[in-house]
C-alpha cells in the first residue's frame, strides 16, 4: 500500500504581475503580488480537507494552481508522490484527470448553448472513457448518482435552479473518476437550504466512492460540518492546520480564534469587530514577520520582525510565536 499522501504541495508560489503605474513605468520597475507565499499543505485519501480565510487570502488561487489553471513561481505538487512538471503529455493529462474542481457561480460553469446530456457526453468522449455507444446511459447513470433525474440530459443550463446546476457540476467531476475534487466556495452562490443538499451529495459521494475533498470556504460552520481537517490561509500563507475539531474548538492561532469568534451565533452578540481589528495588509506590500502582526492583539516585538517557524501541538501545526502559550484562544466561542 502507498505510504504517500493522495497530494502534497510543497512549498508553492504564485504571484502575479501589477499593470505599472507611473512610477514604476519612470523606474521601469514590474511589480508582483504574491498570492501564495509558499504553502506546504497534504490531502490524504479520501479526507474531506476545509480551506478557510477571509476573502483574498490566497484560498482560490491555491486551489488553482494545484489543478494547473493559474502558473507557478515555485514549489511543487505532488499526486501520490508524483510531480506533474516534467511529465510527457500523455501522463500529465492523466494526472489533471485525476483532480477535478467544482466552481462557485454554478450557471457561469455550464455552457449555454450546450444541453447537460453533451456537456456530460463531451468529457466520456473526450477522456475515452466507454465507447460511443454507452455514453447516453452513462449520462443518466451520472444524473442519477447526484441526485436529478435521467430527462435532465435534455434540458440546457439555463432551465435549471442554481442547485441542480451545481449537481451538473459535480456530475461533470465525477466523470473521470477523479481521485480529489477541489469544490471552489462550491455552495456559496446558493441558497441556505440548497446549499445543505449539496453539502450532504458530497458527503454522500464521498462516502460511496472515497473520492479525497478538497473544500475551499470562507464559511467556518460549513466547513465544520463537512471536513475532517481544516487548514487557514492569512496572507498567502497556511498559519494553522490540523483536525477540525481542534481547530475550530481550540485554535491556537489568533487569527483563526477571530474567525472563529466572527461566527453569527443565536443569541449572541458577533466579536467581529472586537476579535479581528483592521483590515489586512495589501499583498503588495505584506508585513515584516508574522503577516498577521499588524491586526493581533498578541503580537509582541519578535513578531514584527522574524516570521514564526511551524510548531507541532498535538494533531495541530500553528505558525505563531505565542502557539504554546496559548492552549485555547476564546474557549467560550464554540461552533
Ligand atoms: Fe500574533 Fe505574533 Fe502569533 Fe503572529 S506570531 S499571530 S503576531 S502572536
Amino acid at each position: 500500500m502507498s505510504t504517500h499522501p493522495l497530494l502534497a504541495v510543497e512549498n508553492l508560489v504564485v504571484s502575479f504581475p501589477v499593470p505599472m503605474g507611473l512610477t514604476d513605468i519612470a523606474t521601469l520597475r514590474r511589480r508582483r503580488v504574491r498570492a501564495v507565499a509558499g504553502v506546504d499543505l497534504i490531502v490524504n485519501r479520501g479526507e474531506t480537507l476545509g480551506l478557510v480565510g477571509e476573502s483574498g487570502c490566497g484560498k482560490s488561487t491555491l486551489s488553482r494552481a494545484i489543478v494547473g489553471l493559474v502558473p507557478t513561481e515555485a514549489g511543487r505538487v505532488r499526486l501520490d508522490g508524483r510531480d506533474r512538471e516534467g511529465m510527457s503529455a500523455p501522463d500529465r493529462r492523466a494526472w489533471h484527470r485525476r483532480v477535478q474542481m467544482v466552481f462557485q457561480e454554478p450557471h457561469a460553469s455550464l455552457n449555454p448553448r450546450m444541453t447537460i446530456g453533451q456537456t456530460l457526453g463531451e468529457v466520456f468522449r473526450v477522456h475515452r472513457i466507454c465507447p460511443p455507444a454507452e455514453i447516453e446511459a452513462r449520462v443518466g447513470d451520472l444524473l442519477e448518482a447526484v441526485g436529478l433525474r435521467r430527462d435532465f440530459a435534455n434540458r440546457r443550463p439555463h432551465g435549471l435552479s442554481g442547485g441542480q446546476c451545481q449537481r451538473v457540476g459535480i456530475a461533470r467531476a465525477l466523470a473521470v473518476e477523479p481521485d480529489l475534487i477541489i469544490a471552489d466556495e462550491a455552495v456559496s452562490a446558493l441558497d441556505v437550504s440548497i446549499q445543505a443538499q449539496v453539502l450532504n451529495l458530497f458527503m454522500e459521494l464521498q462516502r460511496a466512492r472515497g473520492v479525497a475533498l478538497l473544500f475551499v470556504s470562507h464559511d467556518l460552520t460549513v466547513v465544520r460540518h463537512l471536513c475532517q481537517r481544516v487548514a487557514v490561509m492569512y496572507l498567502g500563507h497556511v498559519v494553522e492546520i490540523g483536525p477540525a475539531d481542534a481547530v475550530l474548538h481550540a485554535p491556537l492561532h489568533p487569527y483563526t480564534a477571530a474567525l472563529v469568534a466572527a461566527i453569527p451565533q443565536p443569541g449572541k452578540q458577533s466579536l467581529a469587530d472586537t476579535a479581528l481589528m483592521g483590515e489586512p495588509p495589501s499583498p503588495l506590500n505584506p508585513p515584516s514577520g508574522c503577516p498577521f502582526h499588524p491586526r493581533c492583539a498578541r503580537a509582541i516585538s519578535i513578531c514584527a520582525s522574524a516570521m514564526p517557524e511551524p510548531r507541532r501541538i498535538a494533531q495541530t501545526t500553528v505558525w505563531c510565536h505565542h502557539a504554546e502559550d496559548t492552549p485555547a484562544l476564546q474557549p467560550e466561542r464554540i461552533i
